[in-house]
C-alpha cells in the first residue's frame, strides 16, 4: 500500500477560525445585507473598519504539561515528524468550530490548551499511541477535520493529566470499492471533498453533504451521527455507514460491512454517535452510489411559512417523488438569502435579472403576497435519468401550486448549489464586528413543527427583551423525513462586552434549546452532544438512558482516558 501523506500535509483550518486563511467574507458590493444588518441589529457595517485577522503571538500560550520521557516514546512509536507540540499546532486542535469555541480562540482563552497533536499513519500507530495514553494515565481526543460545534474536541478545563489529540488526517485514502455491493472502504481521516472526488471519478458518490463538508472526515462524521443535506435521498450517516473499524483499549472493535444485522443490541450503532469516547474509528465503509445523469435544484416560493410546509409535507408523503433534497426557508431566512445574495447589478445579465425579479415580487404583491416579510424561498434537488428529473419536476410544481406556491425555475437553484459551503466564513465576519452568529437545530415530527417554529421565536425574543439586546433570527426546514424534519435556527446579535459577551450567548442559547426539550423534540438534530448540549440530555433521553450510556463508556474506558466528559459528565 502507498504510504499515508506526511503530517505536515494534512489540511488544516486557520488557527482561529473556519476555513482556509485567504478566504474571508466581505459585504463589498453588498448593500442589502448591510440595511439588513443595520435595520435588524443596528450595526453599520457601511462605516465600519474591515476586521482584523487575530495574531497568535499577541496571547500568552501555556507550556505543554506532556513529559519528555513519554513524548520520547511516542516520537519512537511514530516517529518525530508526527508529533507536534508548537503553539499553532496546539491552539488549533484545542478549539473546534462552536461559537463559544471561535470567541474564545480569538481572545486567547488558553487555559488549558492540549498538550501535543499526533499524527498515526496507520490503525498500528494509532494502537501504539492508545497503548502509551493507556500506561502513563493520559487523555486522548481523537480529531477528524476539528469542524464539531458543541465542544466535542476541547479539553476539559479542569484536567489535571496531559492530554494528546490525534489528528487522523493522515489516515486519508479509498482503500477498496466493492462495484457489486456498492460499497467502499473509506480511511477515517480523509476529507469528504477528497473522498468524493476520487469515488466521483469512478462514477460513484456517497451524497453526504454536511455544510461542513469542505473541512470535516469520514471518521468525524461515524464519531457524530452526521447528516448531510442530501439526506432525504442518501440517508444520514447511520444509513450510510455500513461497517466500522475502532481502535479500543481491548483491541480493534471490527463491524461488518453489511445490508442489515441481526446480532442483539448494535455494537455498530453504539460506535456511531460516540464522540471518541469508545476508542478512534480508523475506517468506515459506506455505501456508495453511482452519480445520477441529470441533476437540478428548483426553487419555489410560497406565500408564507405554514404553506410552505404543507407543500413540503405533501413532497415528503407523495408516493412519485424521491427528491435528492428538500428545504424551506421561513420569512426572516428568505429576506436574509435574498439581502445575502443580491449584489449591485453591473452586468447586462445581472440588471436583466434583477429586473425579472421586481417584476415576479411586483406580481406576487399584486396576488395579495407579502414580499418582505412573510414569502419564503424554497428548493428541491432532483437526480436521475432525464426522464425521471423531468416527471418529478411537473408532479413537484402542482404539489406546489396546490399549497399556494410558485415556480422560480433552475437558475435560481443553481446560485443556492453553488453557494451552499460559502456561509460558515461569514461567522468569523461578524465575530470581527463583536457580533455573534449560530444555529440550533433540532427534530421534530409534522405535527408539532409549526408550534415548535413558533414556540422558539418567541423564547428568543423574550431573552433578548429581557437582555435588552436587539437580535435576529431566522429559520429553515430541510431533512425531510416520513415522520417529521430538521428545524434550523440562526440567531444573530451585537454582545454588549468582552466579559458579558459568553453570558449573553449562553442565555439566547439555553432559551432556544430549552424550547426544543420543553416541546418533546431532540436537543439537535445533527450538531451532535459535545459538552454544548449535555445540560439537556436528561430531558433528551430520560434518565434510564443516560445510565445505559454511562455504563457503556464506565465499562469500556473505566479510566476515563478517552475524550472524558463528552455527551455524558462522568
Ligand atoms: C459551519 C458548520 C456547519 C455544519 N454543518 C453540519 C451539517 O450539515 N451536518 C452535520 O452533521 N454536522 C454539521 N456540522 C457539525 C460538524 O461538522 C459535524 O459534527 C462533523 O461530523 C464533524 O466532523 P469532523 O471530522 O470535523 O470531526 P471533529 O470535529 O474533529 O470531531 C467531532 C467528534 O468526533 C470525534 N472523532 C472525530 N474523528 C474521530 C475518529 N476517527 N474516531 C473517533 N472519534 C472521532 C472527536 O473526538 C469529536 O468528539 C457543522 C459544523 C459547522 C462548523
Amino acid at each position: 500500500m502507498t504510504a499515508p501523506i506526511a503530517a505536515a500535509d494534512v489540511t488544516r483550518h486557520k488557527w482561529w477560525g473556519w476555513g482556509q486563511d485567504d478566504v474571508a467574507f466581505s459585504v463589498t458590493n453588498r448593500p442589502a445585507f448591510i440595511d439588513l444588518a443595520r435595520n435588524e441589529i443596528g450595526i453599520d457595517l457601511a462605516n465600519a473598519p474591515a476586521p482584523v485577522a487575530p495574531v497568535l503571538t499577541d496571547h500568552e500560550v501555556p507550556a505543554t504539561r506532556l513529559p519528555g520521557a513519554v513524548r520520547e516514546q511516542l516520537a519512537q512509536a511514530l516517529g518525530e515528524d508526527a508529533i507536534r507540540d508548537d503553539d499553532e499546532h496546539r491552539v488549533l486542535h484545542s478549539f473546534g468550530r462552536s461559537l463559544p469555541d471561535l470567541f474564545r480562540v480569538r481572545t486567547g482563552a488558553f487555559e488549558r490548551l492540549v498538550d501535543a497533536v499526533v499524527y498515526p499513519g496507520s490503525e498500528e500507530d494509532v494502537a501504539a499511541v492508545l497503548r502509551i495514553v493507556l500506561e502513563h494515565d493520559l487523555v486522548l481526543i481523537p480529531y477528524g477535520g476539528g469542524t464539531c460545534i458543541s465542544g466535542s474536541v476541547t479539553p476539559d478545563a479542569e484536567e489535571q493529566r496531559p492530554i494528546l489529540t490525534m489528528n487522523l488526517g493522515r489516515l486519508s485514502r479509498i482503500l477498496e470499492i466493492d462495484d457489486t455491493s456498492g460499497l467502499a472502504r473509506v480511511q477515517a481521516g480523509m476529507y469528504g471533498p477528497d473522498m468524493e472526488a476520487e469515488l466521483n471519478a469512478k462514477g460513484w458518490t456517497v451524497g453526504h453533504f454536511p455544510d461542513s463538508f469542505t473541512f470535516s472526515t469520514v471518521g468525524g462524521w461515524a464519531a457524530t451521527r452526521s447528516s448531510g443535506m442530501q439526506s432525504d435521498k442518501y440517508g444520514d450517516i447511520e444509513d450510510i455507514a455500513r461497517g466500522l473499524r475502532l481502535v479500543h483499549p481491548d483491541g480493534v472493535a471490527v463491524t461488518k460491512a453489511i445490508p442489515g444485522r441481526d446480532s442483539g443490541p448494535s455494537v455498530h450503532e453504539m460506535i456511531l454517535g460516540s464522540e471518541g469516547r469508545l476508542g478512534v474509528i480508523t475506517e468506515v465503509t459506506v455505501q456508495v452510489h453511482r452519480s445520477a445523469p441529470v441533476r437540478q435544484v428548483i426553487g419555489y416560493m410560497y406565500p408564507d411559512w405554514e404553506h410552505g410546509i404543507r407543500g413540503m409535507h405533501a413532497i415528503a408523503r407523495s408516493t412519485d417523488v424521491t427528491p435528492t433534497f428538500t428545504r424551506l426557508s421561513d420569512g426572516p431566512e428568505t429576506k436574509f438569502s435574498l439581502a445575502l445574495s443580491s449584489k449591485t447589478p453591473t452586468t447586462t445579465k445581472a440588471k436583466v435579472s434583477a429586473k425579472v425579479q421586481d417584476g415576479l415580487f411586483a406580481y406576487l404583491r399584486s396576488q395579495g403576497w407579502d414580499t418582505s416579510e412573510e414569502m419564503c424561498l424554497s428548493y428541491v434537488c432532483f437526480e436521475g435519468s432525464k426522464a425521471s428529473v423531468e416527471q418529478q419536476k411537473s408532479i413537484v410544481k402542482r404539489i406546489v401550486k396546490a399549497n399556494g406556491g410558485v415556480t422560480l425555475g433552475a437558475s435560481v437553484g443553481k446560485v443556492y448549489d453553488q453557494k451552499k459551503f460559502d456561509t460558515p466564513y461569514l461567522r468569523d465576519f461578524l465575530l470581527g464586528h463583536q457580533v455573534f452568529g449560530d444555529v440550533c437545530d433540532t427534530g421534530a415530527t409534522w405535527s408539532s413543527i409549526n408550534e415548535v417554529h413558533t414556540k422558539v421565536y418567541e423564547a428568543f425574543e423574550e431573552v433578548q427583551r429581557a437582555q435588552d439586546l436587539p437580535g435576529f433570527m431566522f429559520c429553515h426546514m430541510s431533512h425531510s423525513y416520513h415522520a417529521g424534519a430538521c428545524l434550523y435556527f440562526t440567531f444573530a446579535f451585537p454582545y454588549s462586552s468582552e466579559e458579558q459577551a459568553l453570558e449573553q450567548y449562553y442565555r439566547a442559547k439555553e432559551a432556544v434549546q430549552q424550547t426544543f426539550v420543553d416541546l418533546g423534540s431532540t436537543v439537535s438534530h445533527h450538531h451532535a452532544v459535545g459538552v454544548e448540549h449535555r445540560p439537556w440530555i436528561t430531558e433528551d433521553i430520560g434518565e434510564v438512558g443516560v445510565r445505559m450510556v454511562e455504563g457503556l463508556f464506565a465499562d469500556n474506558d473505566p479510566g476515563r482516558n478517552l475524550n472524558p466528559g463528552k455527551i455524558v459528565a462522568s
